[in-house]
């Protein structure tokens, strides 16, 4: 069941067919408005929007297939369908390739008519179905907050890259990145300020990046990125550029006085040569993360061996 009713344009210039298919339409509770010739229904169209657009082929001045042009440059998402008789059999054909999705060749058989209405309605749903699913899909990827990847897809991207890095024996960089002393923020400025700064260093991870480059948010106030085809130098340098745009960005631009005081910490590690598995690469950029931590916050740490030790 429709929870709007479905609109429906007629447009035909014959005034007995015109009153038969309405009421054939309204009938079946559908919301009908109608047209006499293709200026007028032009006119109707480029006002409002309709689901289905049912059209005569043969009317004096602007054409069934005039009306079926606009209708689509208008609202592609309307579904257009011709009326023709026998003898213009084939130019309904060719207004399928104009994008009409069906037609109706007089003298009408009502059953017919139903059946052509009944599939255009189910292919609408089916439409309106797929786009919710990838609605949904995206939404279960996509944190809320700053709309970067979410954890959850991180560790599946991160999992399915390694594996092309393993494929084309190419490296692969991981850069943990965690706000400093973000809880004093959280408790002296409130939640909602910090909420503000998490979204703002996730448009600077945004901006900094490269296109290819897979940004998540991998909880609280860390942060992930995967940076695909590069070693662990070249990575650092984005990761360095990253860690000085935070710094030098004033998020607080209506307390004038205040100093900015946002500053990251990055931990970073590659694949191969630190790690040859998911869990391992996470934890030694984390490891890497904690160093930079420990060395003073506002650094970026490159993991090594020797870290181990130490
Ligand atoms: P460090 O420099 O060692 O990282 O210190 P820190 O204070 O930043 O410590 P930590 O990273 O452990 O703190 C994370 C804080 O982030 C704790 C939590 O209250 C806060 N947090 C987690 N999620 C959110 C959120 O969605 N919004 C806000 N405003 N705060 C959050
Ligand atoms: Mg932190």
């Amino acid at each position: 069941m429709e929870i709007n009713p479905v609109k429906i344009l007629i447009v035909e210039d014959d005034e007995l067919l015109r009153s038969m298919l309405t009421n054939l339409l309204e009938t079946d509770g559908h919301e009908v408005h109608t047209a006499s010739n293709g200026t007028d229904a032009i006119e109707i169209i480029e006002r409002e929007s309709f689901d289905i657009i049912i059209t005569d082929i043969v009317m004096p001045g602007v054409d069934g297939v005039g009306v079926l042009e606009a209708a689509k440059r208008i609202d592609s998402g309307c579904d257009v369908i011709m009326i023709t008789g026998f003898a213009t059999a084939e130019s309904a054909v060719q207004s399928m390739k104009l994008g009409a999705y069906d037609y109706i060749i007089k003298p009408f058989n009502l059953d017919h008519i139903k059946i052509i209405i009944a599939k255009t309605l189910e292919k609408r749903k089916l439409i309106k179905k797929v786009a919710e699913g990838e609605y949904y899909k995206q939404l279960s990827r996509v944190d809320g907050l700053t709309e970067l990847y979410n954890h959850r897809f991180f560790h599946q991207l991160l999992e399915s890259e390694i594996g092309r890095a393993l494929r084309y024996e190419h490296p692969l960089t991981l850069l943990m990145i965690d706000i400093d002393n973000f809880k004093k923020l959280n408790d002296s400025k409130g939640h909602q300020t910090g909420d503000i700064v998490l979204k703002g260093v996730a448009s600077i991870l945004k901006q900094t990046s490269r296109d290819c480059d897979l940004i998540a948010r991998y909880g609280g106030d860390e942060f992930a990125i995967i940076i695909p085809e590069t070693d662990k130098n070249n990575a650092a340098t984005i990761g360095n550029r990253v860690r000085e745009q935070v710094e030098s960005k004033n998020f607080f631009q209506h307390e004038t006085t205040e100093k900015n005081t946002i500053t990251i910490s990055i931990g970073l590690a590659a694949f191969p040569v630190d790690a040859i598995n998911k869990k391992e690469l996470i934890t030694k950029a984390d490891k890497a993360l904690y160093k930079a931590k420990s060395l003073g916050r506002n650094k970026i740490f490159i993991y090594s061996e020797k870290l181990e030790t130490t």
